[in-house]
């Protein structure tokens, strides 16, 4: 399949994206020479312009080499909510030529403890409120120093186009005990000069698996700044871009779409920790956002806003999102309301963001779009590993700049996950798709056991696992069931044990899940059976479970 030529593809744009070779801190480096007094961030109505973030940069850099001694390769757990200090730590752990290992701020200790382990991580940076997930690690793993930040500190209420989220405005204890924020910037020894390289790795985004064992995807600058350019030349960034920065920035979209081609591109992030419709309509007035990148469930309550009709958010030139489909009827309200069409992207953790876009002249609904910049995408039959006739259902697999370097410490996984065709490695991405005769595509199924909770992914076995030690559950299978808002949400199904506790009940198992795991993950709906389908070898037929057979 020759997917280079498409009909629909923008006449503004090129075909190939020549990428410059500069590393994502010399992104911010170039953005600060340019435009020294400009907002990089606005943040509850506190700013910092490219000339103070960088210079943050510099001291926080400074601070982490000088003080704890972190050196090049070193891996750093990036542990916090959106903020000023999770981009200014991102780029001065960059700036040492070392690795971000981002962590979802939902994480409980035992995630944490995992990742810290993986990467044999010595230094985390956490906010305050996550602080107290943050603290065993020092007891329990190789961490020695935890640096920790309120939010708060760069927050100016006067200047703020609303009131602000008490959950912003943490506690402001201070924290004697491990490094504060304030300490390490501080410091005033420089650190080395920089000579970052664009294989350096830059950092080592995780996603979970089949296996239940979450794995860490290795991106190097080059990989990362593949996407940064390729969002920033889709989505029409310029200088004078202004975006709404609501997803959160641990997770690749987020990161790539409203943080790094931002800075790319020398342009205004107006950042919010925690999502708020009332805030976010009245931020985009007063700052007259252009670009707001977000995920269905935003979208579905900003436009269920009584009030937004009282907001000019005029100014939106592109709203889009990834991660999961947009439900048809939000994308109709959303035309009705701005005249603008959703813009949806595809994409994984592996490839950093977007692999696929939609054309934001001539979007479809429920689409993964058409392959971005120098993708070449194919669809394979799973069974025989040879590509598909014209237009038939297959695995997506894909090549391009932006293809992670594998996963790290995982040789067999990173075997599994790829395929030659015509002598160039393709990663496999477990989503079946189908392409249509215009060349977009369109997911029809996923071949791995995923839960895609509004773009939150939940996998199966790792919650199963969890499940197992209730002492009341002999066996546990978990699926997917359609949800009116989040498209897909996660139910168990239960089987008891001998010594179950009596008179159990669906909410005592969801209750006990809500203390046992991240918020996302735990099961909304729990079934109790005698028994489950299985295969003659005694494994679960968790479809038939799914599909209700
Ligand atoms: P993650 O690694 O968390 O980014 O998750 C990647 C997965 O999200 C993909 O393999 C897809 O299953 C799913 N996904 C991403 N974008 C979309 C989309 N636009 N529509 C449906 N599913 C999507």
């Amino acid at each position: 399949m020759n997917t280079e030529h498409f009909q629909f593809w923008p006449a503004r744009l090129p075909k190939t994206l020549t990428l410059p070779e500069t590393t994502l801190y010399d992104n911010l480096v170039l953005s600060a020479k340019k435009y020294p007094t400009k907002t990089a961030i606005n943040y509850y109505g506190g700013t910092l312009t490219y000339r103070s973030l960088t210079d943050e940069v510099e001291r926080l850099a400074g601070y982490l080499e000088n003080e704890l001694g972190v050196e090049q390769n070193d891996k750093l757990l990036l542990y916090m909510q959106n903020s000023p200090q999770f981009v200014i730590s991102f780029f001065a752990i960059l700036r040492l030529r070392a690795t971000v290992v981002p962590a979802n701020p939902m994480s409980t200790t035992e995630d944490l403890a995992f990742y810290v382990k993986d990467c044999d991580i010595r230094h985390v940076l956490t906010g305050e409120e996550l602080y107290s997930k943050a603290k065993p690690l020092k007891e329990t793993t190789s961490v020695d120093n935890i640096i920790v930040a309120s939010y708060a500190d760069y927050i100016d209420r006067e200047k703020a186009p609303a009131d602000i989220p008490d959950a912003v405005l943490g506690t402001g204890e201070p924290f004697t005990e491990e490094i504060p924020w304030e300490k390490a910037l501080a410091n005033t020894k420089d650190p080395s000069p920089y000579n970052g390289a664009g294989a350096d790795v830059a950092m080592i985004p995780y996603t979970s698996g089949t296996t239940g064992l979450p794995k860490g995807c290795v991106h190097t600058n080059d990989t990362v700044q593949a996407n940064t350019y390729g969002a920033a030349a889709w989505m029409s960034m310029v200088a004078d871009t202004v975006t709404l920065t609501t997803l959160p920035l641990f997770h690749v979209t987020g990161l790539v779409h409203s943080a790094l081609a931002p800075v790319a591109s020398g342009s205004t992030m107006i950042m919010l920790t925690r999502w708020d419709r009332d805030y976010a309509a009245k931020a985009i007035e007063a700052y007259g956002c252009t670009h707001w990148i977000n995920i269905s469930t935003m979208l579905i309550d900003f436009l269920a806003n009584p009030a937004l009709e009282n907001y000019d958010i005029s100014s939106l030139e592109v709203i889009g999102g990834g991660g999961a489909p947009l439900p048809a009827a939000v994308g109709e309200q959303l035309y009705e309301r701005t005249g603008l069409r959703y813009v949806e992207g595809y994409g994984l953790s592996e490839t950093i963001s977007h692999t696929h876009f939609n054309p934001p002249d001539r979007p479809k609904m429920q689409c993964l779009g058409i392959p971005s910049f120098d993708v070449d995408a194919r669809v394979i039959d799973v069974a025989t590993g040879e590509e598909v006739a014209g237009h038939e259902e297959g695995e997506l697999v894909v090549n391009g700049p932006q293809v992670f370097k594998g996963y790290h410490n995982r040789e067999e996984e990173n075997e599994q996950s790829h395929i030659e065709l015509d002598r160039k490695t393709f990663f496999r991405t477990g989503d079946i798709v189908k392409m249509d005769e215009e060349g977009y595509f369109f997911i029809v199924d996923r071949l791995k056991r995923m839960i895609n909770a509004a773009g939150f992914k939940v996998w199966p076995t790792e919650v199963e696992s969890i499940l197992y030690k209730h002492p009341s559950i002999h066996q546990a299978c978990v699926v997917s069931e359609p949800d009116e808002k989040r498209g897909e949400t996660v139910k168990a199904f239960v089987i008891l044990n001998d010594h179950a506790e009596e008179g159990i009940k669906e909410e005592d198992i969801i209750e006990w899940s809500k203390n046992h795991m991240a918020a996302y993950k735990y099961p909304r709906i729990v079934e109790f059976r005698d028994s489950f389908p299985m295969t003659s070898s005694g494994k679960i037929l968790w479809r038939k479970l799914q599909e209700n057979e």
